[in-house]
């Protein structure tokens, strides 16, 4: 039974009530977690306080040094790590291994900019004074993580906070403990203080809560989402502590007729099925120019044909289950909502039937064309393998209805016409554009949300301004 990792080592809750982590390739049992609830988040907030003060004033270029050994440890697992993660999460294998490369590339990344934490000196501020700009890490970070992502998005915040000279507490969901816990082990036989990085285990609203309401948490970075963030952001705000939000989003794809179609259908396919549609920046709503629209549906339909269904673990597959029964009913439901509203089935609809598949959480890759604009998967995000289509005249209908959404996260276009690409380039209300590719993030960049996907930035150096104070200092030596 897995439990909770604190000041370095596993620590047992007896007295806890256990949750389930179920496979969702078939719904069998993997192991159980305690809700750990007050005594663990305590537990785990007193052991990131007490390692604060040794891991701040340890200097910056050997904490770097030791994230990166940490990471180059939690590499060399990558293979136990990614069957794991398939296991609990149900992504493709070959998804899970990508995934725990890229949580270990984006601590790289940070090891690797840890010499790079800059201040400020302004000169002859006044007679005989000079001015400083100081930056101090904030103190103990609490990370709450989603279960599409469990290890990137840990990642996103562990990099950059301990490279700060923080200390967090990590939340992952309920039903994605495992691979978290197992990293933090490892990390620590890498070498890691103990209490620099913690694990609690529990639900959102008893143990999540409990945890970002804590009053020596002084951060709290939060990837989930929009109604459980604001929530937070409410929660939070009594206390003014720090924040950043990344939220849910509503990716809009723009195919112009310029467009190499195949290579955008290609991209609508993977952008919108890969982690079976799970993700806060997948293609989520697709808006293809009216002259092209048949060739290029032509073109999606086929490949979406092409998915290969089944459990992550089996070789091959490209589409692994929905990651819960109760994820699934609510894409059911947007389906089902879609066709009253007049939307035509292209492909999918329904759960696919064959051997193996009969007790996952498996959905077929579906294709809808013209939902009408108040669908549900119009208006909603849609956290599945589900994209709907509509045709547009031209460029000033696609952005205009692109950014006709609550959501601001990624967007793309497809064009090679240099005056389209950057036009939408500026008037795309999101916090990334691609032009002719998609859902790439990459750590040199910073990635957050506009409007209600959310505040703040993760990747890029810029990270790293959410996990520090800054502090004017004025030095008056005359
Ligand atoms: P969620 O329900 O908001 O859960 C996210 C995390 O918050 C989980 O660890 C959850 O714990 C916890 N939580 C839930 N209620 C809480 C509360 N009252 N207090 C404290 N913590 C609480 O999100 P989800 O639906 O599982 O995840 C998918 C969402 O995440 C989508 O909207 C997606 O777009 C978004 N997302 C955004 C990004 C981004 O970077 N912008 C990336 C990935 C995903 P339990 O699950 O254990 O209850
Ligand atoms: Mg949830």
């Amino acid at each position: 039974m897995a439990e909770p990792f604190l000041d370095g080592e596993t620590v047992a809750f007896p007295e806890a009530e256990r949750l389930a982590v179920r496979n969702p390739a078939d719904d069998s049992l993997i192991d159980s977690v305690p809700e750990g609830g007050a005594p663990a988040v305590d537990a785990a907030v007193e052991s990131a306080q007490r390692a604060f003060g040794a891991w701040r004033d340890t200097p910056a270029a050997r904490r770097g040094e030791i994230l990166a050994a940490a990471a180059h440890h939690v590499l060399q697992q990558r293979d136990e790590l990614a069957a794991l993660l398939t296991r609990e999460q149900g992504k493709p294998l070959r998804e899970a291994a990508l995934e725990i490369t890229r949580f270990v590339h984006t601590l790289e990344h940070y090891a690797g900019l840890a010499k790079n934490i800059r201040g400020g000196y302004v000169p002859d501020l006044d007679v005989g004074a000079y001015g400083m700009i100081v930056r101090r890490p904030l103190g103990v970070i609490a990370a709450i993580v989603p279960w599409n992502f469990p290890t990137t998005l840990l990642g996103n915040k562990l990099g950059p906070a301990l490279i700060c000279g923080n200390t967090l507490v990590a939340k992952p969901a309920e039903t994605t403990p495992l691979t978290t816990l197992r990293i933090a082990a490892l990390m620590h036989e890498a070498g890691l203080p103990k209490g620099v990085f913690n694990v609690i285990t529990g639900s959102g609203p008893a143990t999540g809560q409990l945890l970002a309401t804590h009053p020596q948490v002084r951060k709290v970075a939060f990837t989930g989402s929009t109604p459980v963030g604001k929530r937070l952001a409410a929660l939070v705000a009594d206390d003014l502590k720090r924040m950043t939000l990344e939220l849910g989003g509503s990716d809009p794809l723009i195919v112009c007729d310029d467009a190499d179609l195949e290579a955008a259908a290609s991209a609508a396919s993977v952008g919108r099925f890969f982690n079976c549609g799970q993700a806060c920046l997948a293609t989520k709503r697709l808006f293809v120019f009216d002259s092209v629209a048949d060739a290029f549906i032509a073109k999606l339909v086929a490949k979406v044909e092409r998915l290969r269904i089944g459990p992550g673990i089996a070789e091959r597959v490209t589409t692994g289950p929905l990651h819960t029964a109760r994820g699934r009913a609510l894409i059911e439901a947007q389906v089902a909502d879609a066709l009253a509203s007049g939307a035509e089935l292209l492909v999918g609809g329904r759960r696919p039937e064959g051997p193996g598949l009969d007790q996952g959480y498996f959905y077929q890759p579906t294709l809808l064309l013209e939902p009408k604009p108040t669908a549900r998967v119009a208006c909603e995000e849609v956290f599945g393998p589900v994209l709907p289509i509509w045709r547009v005249k031209d460029l000033d209908e696609a952005i205009a209805r692109a950014n006709d959404s609550p959501f601001g996260l990624g967007s793309a276009i497809w064009t090679h016409d240099l005056a389209r690409a950057s036009f939408a380039a500026e008037h795309l209300q999101a916090g990334y554009t691609w032009v002719n590719s998609v859902n790439r993030v990459y750590d040199e960049l910073p990635f957050g949300g506009w409007k209600q996907s959310g505040y703040g930035k993760e990747h890029g150096s810029e990270a790293l301004d959410f996990y520090l104070e800054t502090k004017a200092v004025v030095m008056k030596w005359r």
